[in-house]
């Protein structure tokens, strides 16, 4: 049975979700001064946020959408992202290949346009125009890392291997890769170590106006508690209507179009660290993209989204249409035997009622309701602009707090960021040396997970048996409890799902063992005993 506590002491903000925007909100504002508390029903980015493409990216075909402002914010993010963050995020080429049987989708303003001058194109899309679109990718978002648009002879390129023979011409471009649950963890990792309180497993039941504050009420651990606060934001991701509805209780007209996006997950497709971007002839693009070194990652599927956030999976026709697509490139035809895993989430996008799934915008809408101590509503949003989107909330708030310090966060590392952006060989290698009977595997998943606090994790341990019990695939104790202890992680599933992606390596014994040894390490953390 839950029980009401005390009223605890009142916070500048108080945040609805811990999805990468909650999170990305919270590191900022705590880093101006301002206390904040955080509350996410269940585990950090356990909704959107871990289900993402996992890529910052400019949104190529957002072009098509005439999404400009979108398109560069996220370019220029990519490399301010890429140098705040070099052990979770790198750069990555796409190879796009050519053909001439590609379609635009049938409404973008681009496609209009090119009906009207070029009605013999009969929609599709001409290798020129990629080229336009590709050289504005370039050159919008002030580049400076990342490699240029290049032409690819595939009949030459070891890209062109896994490709059927028709496929002789790409291009190829460049964007780069993020672990996104891991982006989220650290963005609350980071807020804490700035002083905000970070509460997981705790649900918002209500958020009241009560004069110049808001209380708030939580279901937790700990049970009903109450907290108090000058602003509340609600980064509720796809449950930002429920919350405005159902916990404030608030009348509003603005809404949330919810559109599900799979992944399939394969065994590894092709023998090269390039990703493919497939055009399909339903207007549609999707990604094929080495993951975890053994794997392919290919999606996304957009799909209106129409029961609860929380039961979005990836059907088995949304499956099959990306085994299909994909096939349609691979010279070896992609097949359900192929598929190892997959998973879905729910975009939470600004109802802009726009007619297809894919056309509605996915840019972000911040809504500020001031009738009393305000609440500030995200809609949409990539994990790409999560920053930006973090920098443009408090802009917002701003007014209410003027003694906050000013925008901060651009460039500044992440825990366990603080290296070169082109450093991850080099530190990877040091960390070797320094723990001998690490695998290679296993040094480079550790720099790529934590970074500089790798040596942090593995301590003075001098032996793999020093780190404590070993859970397979490289997890020990060590890690385990780091990720207890820092990171928020209570089950099996975090670690293996969120934290890491150890679940598509591990057997289901090994993930149980890991359960009960955390549900025994966190009792014995709480005992009175232990205190
Ligand atoms: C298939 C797919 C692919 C994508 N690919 C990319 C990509 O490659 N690059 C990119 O930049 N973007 C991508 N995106 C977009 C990006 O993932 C989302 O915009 C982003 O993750 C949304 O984050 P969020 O914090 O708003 O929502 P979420 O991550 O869903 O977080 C909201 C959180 O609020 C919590 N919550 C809800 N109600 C309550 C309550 N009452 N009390 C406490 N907590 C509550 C939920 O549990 C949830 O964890 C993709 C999205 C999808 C679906």
């Amino acid at each position: 049975m839950t029980q009401q506590t005390g009223q605890t002491a009142i916070a500048d903000l108080f945040i609805i979700g811990g999805g990468i925007n909650g999170c990305g909100i919270a590191r900022d504002a705590s880093g101006r001064g301002l206390s904040v508390t955080l509350a996410e029903q269940g585990d950090l980015a356990q909704g959107t946020s871990s289900a993402s493409t996992k890529l910052f990216h400019g949104g190529l075909r957002y072009l098509e959408y005439f999404e400009f402002r979108l398109v560069r914010e996220a370019l220029e993010e990519r490399e301010t992202l890429l140098v705040a963050m070099p052990h979770i995020s790198w750069p990555m080429r796409f190879v796009l290949p050519l053909s001439p049987n590609m379609r635009f989708e049938s409404d973008t303003p681009t496609s209009r346009l090119l009906r009207w001058i070029m009605p013999w194109a009969r929609g599709r899309r001409p290798a020129w125009l990629i080229r336009l679109g590709l050289l504005m990718y370039d050159t919008m978002g002030g580049r400076k890392i990342l490699p240029a648009a290049r032409s690819v002879d595939l009949t030459r390129d070891p890209a062109g291997r896994a490709l059927k023979p028709e496929f002789t011409r790409a291009f190829e471009y460049s964007d780069c890769w993020v672990e996104d649950s891991r982006l989220v963890a650290l963005n609350a990792r980071d807020a804490v170590l700035r002083g905000a309180k970070v509460m997981t497993r705790t649900r918002v039941v209500t958020a009241e106006r009560q004069g110049d504050l808001w209380q708030i009420t939580t279901d937790g651990p700990h049970g009903h508690e109450v907290h108090a606060a000058r602003a509340v934001v609600n980064a509720g991701g796809p449950w930002v209507e429920d919350i405005i509805r159902n916990v404030a209780r608030i009348n509003s007209s603005e809404g949330v179009r919810l559109v599900r996006g799979s992944h399939i997950v394969t065994k590894r497709l092709f023998d090269h660290d390039r990703c493919y971007f497939f055009q399909g002839t339903d207007g549609r693009i999707i990604f094929a993209i080495p993951y975890e070194q053994d794997f392919t990652l290919i999606g996304t599927t957009d799909k209106d989204h129409t029961s609860a956030p929380k039961d979005a999976v990836c059907t088995d026709e949304e499956r099959d249409y990306l085994l299909a697509f994909a096939s349609q490139y691979f010279a070896k035809p992609v097949t359900r035997d192929d598929v190892v895993w997959t998973y879905a989430g729910v975009r939470p996008l600004y109802n802009d009622g726009a007619k297809s799934a894919t056309a509605a915008t996915r840019d972000y809408v911040l809504s500020l309701d001031e009738n009393g101590p305000p609440l500030l509503n995200v809609f949409g949003g990539k994990i790409t602009t999560y920053r930006r989107l973090a920098e443009s909330a408090l802009a917002k708030l701003a007014p209410r707090f003027p003694a906050a310090k000013p925008a901060w966060t651009a460039r500044v590392p992440l825990p366990g960021g603080d290296f070169p952006h082109d450093g991850v060989a080099d530190l990877t290698a040091r960390l070797a040396r320094q723990y001998p009977y690490l695998t290679p595997y296993w040094a480079a998943r550790m720099i790529r997970a934590y970074g500089t606090d790798a040596f942090k994790i593995l301590g003075d341990a001098g032996t793999a048996t020093a780190l404590g019990q070993d859970f397979g695939a490289t997890l020990s104790e060590a890690e385990v409890r780091w990720l207890m202890t820092k990171e928020f992680a209570v089950t099996a599933a975090d670690v293996v799902w969120r934290r890491s992606k150890l679940g598509l390596r591990m057997t289901a014994d090994q993930i149980t063992a890991l359960d009960q040894f955390m549900v025994g390490a966190a009792s014995r953390a709480f005992s009175p005993a232990a205190e």
